[in-house]
């Protein structure tokens, strides 16, 4: 049995809350995409920061790897032990510690989900609006620095945290930040903690910015004989600096995957899907303004709603996507790229991505954030077939070379895990080496999350 002293040190600590069943161990080692199931040594279910604090002492006394787990939704293999040890679970860890609606903030534990925060937020007239697909944890979106469709309106975690509790490699903690929306003092930790993916440390608590619920609404969806015209449209829109709250792309892959996935009837063509939000009048003119645009762009007419069932319809056929995309092809696994470009690259970026899946093996419907420059195509490989999985990989190196050509990034808001490190170098040259001495400095024994993000020691 691999790290024995450690095991049974965290055994008499947490007692039935640490697991070596099958079952946990399988269930920690599983990701949403490609990667080979991968179980770590042991399960931990910690319910206090204290406990978090202890786990880590153990582990760095045994040199045990630690690495934290949220809802386990991520799409590059974070959560996965790479060089076994133990899989912390958050999901004990999901309260609300305090609502300040006056200051419109609050803090919570690292487990709670968004989709939790926010029933809790519905009667306060506060929300959250940091919205992965997925039902992440705010903890495992804290250290993925995750967005959604929001961000063009809101932004990202990176604009939402205003600070956060963290258990360092040694078991300290520390509090980064504080509830001022400014401050001018020292580092900026919280920044170095948000998309660390857990390699420097474990976030017990995290304090949120919220956000106003708009008084009004609208939402609305339109489409396109061609991708190039939906995605001019979006570069316009942002370049007119039109206050979108969310602006969606969907190629006609995608829609015909909502209406196999949905029972929807749209046409099969690009689609954006927009949102605004202010004042009555104000969404009104914003959604006039925003089909004067699609109609310039040789779309079809934009048609809108401020009913909030057919909001949320829309919005959960796009939350949805990815597995009605999966669904297209049974059985199939998903290589989901993510590249982020300057805005004005965007339509050149997309059309040489849906070039380059046509002339290939493998299914790659597109959608994305793209009123940020952001887009994924889901590549659907065939789990048994070798030569698809490797024609994948080959797409996306390819979209990354290409998105860090045209100045952007090789992941917009997945992160890098297992799956983006080689590109590290590249996109950050000699600040990825400062990246290593930066964790060498927080973890000297390597064991928070090992084998993911900076370069090996
Ligand atoms: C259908 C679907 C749609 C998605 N859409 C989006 C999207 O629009 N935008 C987006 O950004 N992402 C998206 N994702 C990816 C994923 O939801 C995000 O990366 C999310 O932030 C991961 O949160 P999680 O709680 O699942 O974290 P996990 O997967 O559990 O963990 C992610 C990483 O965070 C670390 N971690 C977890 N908890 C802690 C903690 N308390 N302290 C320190 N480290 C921790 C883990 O070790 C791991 O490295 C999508 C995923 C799916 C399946």
């Amino acid at each position: 049995m691999p790290f024995p002293d450690a095991l049974e040190a965290l055994l008499s600590l947490l007692g039935e809350r640490l697991s070596r069943s099958n079952p946990d161990l399988e269930a920690h080692g599983r990701s949403e995409s490609h990667f080979p199931p991968t179980p770590p040594d042991a399960v931990a279910w910690p319910e206090t920061t204290g406990e978090v604090a202890e786990i880590l002492r153990i582990c760095a006394a045994h040199a045990c790897p630690v690495v934290g787990w949220g809802a386990g939704t991520s799409l590059e293999g974070h959560a996965l032990a790479a060089r076994g040890g133990l899989v912390v679970d958050f999901a004990r860890m999901d309260r609300i510690l305090e609502i300040r609606a006056e200051d419109m903030d609050c803090t919570v534990q690292p487990g709670l989900t968004r989709e939790a925060l926010n029933r809790e937020l519905r009667d306060t007239g506060l929300f959250f609006p940091v919205d992965p697909g997925a039902n992440a944890s705010l903890g495992g979106m804290a250290a993925t620095r995750a967005s959604g469709t929001t961000t063009v309106r809101y932004g990202s975690m990176r604009d939402n945290v205003l600070g956060l509790e963290v258990v360092l490699a040694d078991g300290r903690v520390i509090r980064t930040g504080s509830r001022a929306r400014k401050s001018a003092s020292g580092y900026d930790l919280t920044a170095l903690m948000l998309g660390s993916e857990g390699t420097l440390g474990l976030i017990t608590a995290l304090t949120l910015r919220l956000h106003g619920q708009p008084e009004a609404v609208a939402a609305g969806i339109c489409a396109f004989d061609r991708m190039e015209d939906a995605v001019a449209c979006v570069i316009e829109t942002i370049q007119c600096a039109l206050p979108m709250a969310r602006i969606e792309f969907v190629d006609a892959a995608t829609a015909a995957a909502f209406n196999a996935y949905a029972g929807v009837d749209l046409p099969e063509r690009p689609h954006l899907l927009v949102e605004l939000h202010g004042a009555p009048a104000t969404v009104e003119a914003e959604a006039d303004s925003f089909g004067a645009l699609v109609a310039e762009h040789g779309g079809a007419a934009f048609r809108w709603s401020r009913k909030a069932e057919e909001r949320s319809a829309l919005w959960a056929l796009r939350h949805n996507a990815y597995y009605a995309i999966l669904a297209q092809r049974p059985g199939a696994r998903a290589l989901v790229t993510d590249i982020c470009v300057p805005v004005s690259r965007l339509a050149e970026a997309v059309e040489a991505t849906r070039a380059d899946i046509a002339a290939g093996p493998v299914p790659g419907p597109i959608l994305g954030h793209v009123g940020d420059g952001n887009f994924h195509a889901v590549l659907l490989v065939d789990p048994d077939r070798p030569e698809e999985l490797e024609a994948a990989k080959g797409l996306q190196h390819r979209m990354v070379e290409r998105a860090l050509a045209l100045g952007g990034t090789a992941t917009g808001e997945h992160g890098v895990g297992m799956g983006k490190t080689s590109y590290m170098a590249a996109e950050h040259g000699e600040g990825w080496q400062v990246m290593g001495t930066l964790k060498r400095a927080l973890d000297p024994r390597n064991i928070l999350n090992p084998g993911k993000l900076v370069p090996e020691p």
